[in-house]
């Protein structure tokens, strides 16, 4: 028995103007796609519901080809303090946050900032006393540098009258000597070497939380790398079966294994249940950092510091090892490369090991290319992940460390598109914001929303098809299951966003105030937005 989905606009994505009236699902596969009149004549058996659309619109299921689930999870978590404007506001969001704690849990908030307040007052112990004694408190200043507990962090910190301040710190004490509960520089590791580590409850918390806020942006689906940062790999490993159960919750989670826990973690997941939402996807290593702190490793040293041309995570030799490794594991590998020498070694690792065959590699940002690199990269079995958002959030300042003429051949989606290459959308949360329409808006714009210029390089910038194919089509691609998702398709998984608008009638600015309407996993709704 199925469903049969009508009542609005289905962008099937499989051409720019495909417009279908009606799909009809069945045990989660999409059995047809058309006119719902014919639908209904076809499938009579078997309709079993309707589901109206109310005229909103309907794509294939939106999956972020890059993001760290639980990193978001813990971003959301966690309590932003950076716009609270007066004490008094302080006090209220504390307290509200308090309520929802669990016996001996820590109320943690981030970024206060008291310039922001009339009275420039810095909270202490004793106002933080007055929100509550029952739970440790500790809120972390804007600039990191310094920290404000309550008496029970105080005391559980063993810090009173009598200790002296560390070396590199500041116990701020009152008139009689009593600490006022901001600890400056070094001594804010006098409470911070006592908070709670990551333990499979905390887990839990972060990835629930991230998988609503995921559903809420109409995702689908993700490509998530977490497994070597939460103590004990295989208990993270673990978090995402004991969430993800396949029936009530369903999210399409395709794992990264770091590739210094690769061989424990497949050991490990072949002795879990089968569940068809989560799989060991690829082999994830790092091949430099980033261009921000010049870290991105570069063939020509920095524009604006030719004294450095960035840092090798692992040597070339090490590189090229673990690759190998990698196909010991018989795994394609996902390399994080954003310089052009990064791009260059990887390249050099994949042409020596190539992956098995019917498989692909993926690498992931691909920030700084060139003619020559794009022609190697286009005789491989190859996924580029690329971070759209980045563009909004990078530039102008990618061009003092690039200069101009290598700031061309940057971010260049349409370059690495129009070569046939095949590109994935992501976000890379939490480093950039999750939401889809932000990383739509920065591959079509290439600015930041309500900038008002033509773009950075803006002859890099997709159409806004190609954009939603990266967030789909791209997606599928990367993991290649694109014969069974990424489009709204006969014989493909019923995976749908549902959005109140038709982005193809609006303007990018527009964009950013579209809702999601439903998220639907399997055919089943994760999500659905409260009517007015
Ligand atoms: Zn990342």
């Amino acid at each position: 028995m199925g469903t049969l989905w009508f009542g609005g606009k289905i962008r099937t994505l499989q051409h720019k103007k495909d417009i279908k009236e009606a799909v009809f699902v069945q045990d989660g596969i999409i059995k047809g796609v058309g006119e719902k009149s014919d639908l209904e004549n076809q499938f009579k058996n078997s309709i079993l519901e309707y589901k109206d659309l109310n005229d909103a619109v309907m794509y294939p299921g939106f999956v972020d080809s890059h993001l760290h689930m639980l990193g978001h999870g813990e971003k959301l978590l966690r309590l932003d303090l950076s716009h609270v404007e007066s004490i008094d506001q302080l006090k209220a969001v504390l307290k509200k946050a308090s309520t929802n704690l669990s016996q001996n849990d820590w109320l943690i908030g981030e970024g206060f900032n008291e310039n922001l307040y009339p009275d420039q007052r810095i909270p202490d112990r004793l106002l933080l006393d007055e929100v509550t004694t029952e739970h440790p408190i500790v809120l972390t200043r804007v600039c990191r540098h310094a920290l404000v507990t309550n008496s029970f962090g105080l005391q559980l910190a063993n810090v009173d009258a009598e200790t002296l301040n560390p070396s590199g710190g500041v116990i701020v004490k009152d008139s009689f000597g009593v600490p006022t509960g901001y600890l400056l520089d070094q001594a804010q590791e006098l409470v911070k070497g006592i908070l709670p580590k990551h333990d499979y409850s905390y887990l839990m918390r972060a990835l629930k939380t991230s998988l609503h806020d995921l559903w809420r942006h109409g995702f689908v689906g993700g490509h998530t790398e977490d497994l070597n940062y939460y103590g004990d790999p295989v208990s993270t490993l673990q978090t995402f079966y004991d969430v993800i159960d396949g029936e009530k919750v369903k999210f399409r989670a395709d794992l990264l294994i770091h590739h210094e826990v690769a061989p424990e973690i497949i050991v490990e997941n072949n002795k879990c249940k089968n569940n068809p939402f989560i799989n060991l996807n690829s082999i994830k290593i790092f091949a430099d950092g980033a261009l921000g702190g010049r870290t991105a490793l570069l063939k020509e040293p920095y524009w604006d510091d030719p004294s450095t041309n960035g840092v090798a995570i692992h040597s070339y030799e090490t590189l090229l090892k673990i690759v190998e490794n990698a196909r010991k594991l018989n795994m394609p590998v996902a390399i994080h490369v954003i310089g052009d020498l990064a791009l260059e070694y990887a390249l050099d690792a994949l042409e020596k090991f190539p992956v098995q065959s019917g498989k692909r590699d993926r690498l992931i940002h691909l920030q700084v290319t060139s003619v020559e690199l794009i022609k190697r990269l286009k005789r491989l079995p190859v996924v580029l992940d690329i971070q759209p958002r980045f563009v909004a959030s990078d530039f102008p300042w990618v061009e003092e460390r690039l200069g101009k003429e290598r700031t061309k051949h940057s971010f260049a989606w349409k370059t690495l598109t129009d070569a046939g290459l095949i590109c994935a959308g992501g976000s890379d949360a939490p480093i950039e914001p999750i939401d889809p329409m932000l990383g739509l808006h920065a591959a079509v714009t290439r600015r930041k929303p309500k900038e008002n210029h033509e773009g950075y390089n803006p002859s890099e910038k997709l159409s806004l098809f190609q954009a939603l194919r990266l967030f789909t089509e791209g997606s599928a691609m990367a993991i290649c299951k694109e014969r069974e998702r990424g489009l709204i398709k006969e014989g493909y998984c019923a995976d749908f966003t549902i959005l109140d608008k038709d982005l193809f009638e609006l303007s990018p600015d527009e964009w950013l105030n579209v809702n999601v309407v439903m998220t639907v996993v399997d055919n089943t709704v994760m999500f659905k937005r409260n009517s007015k």
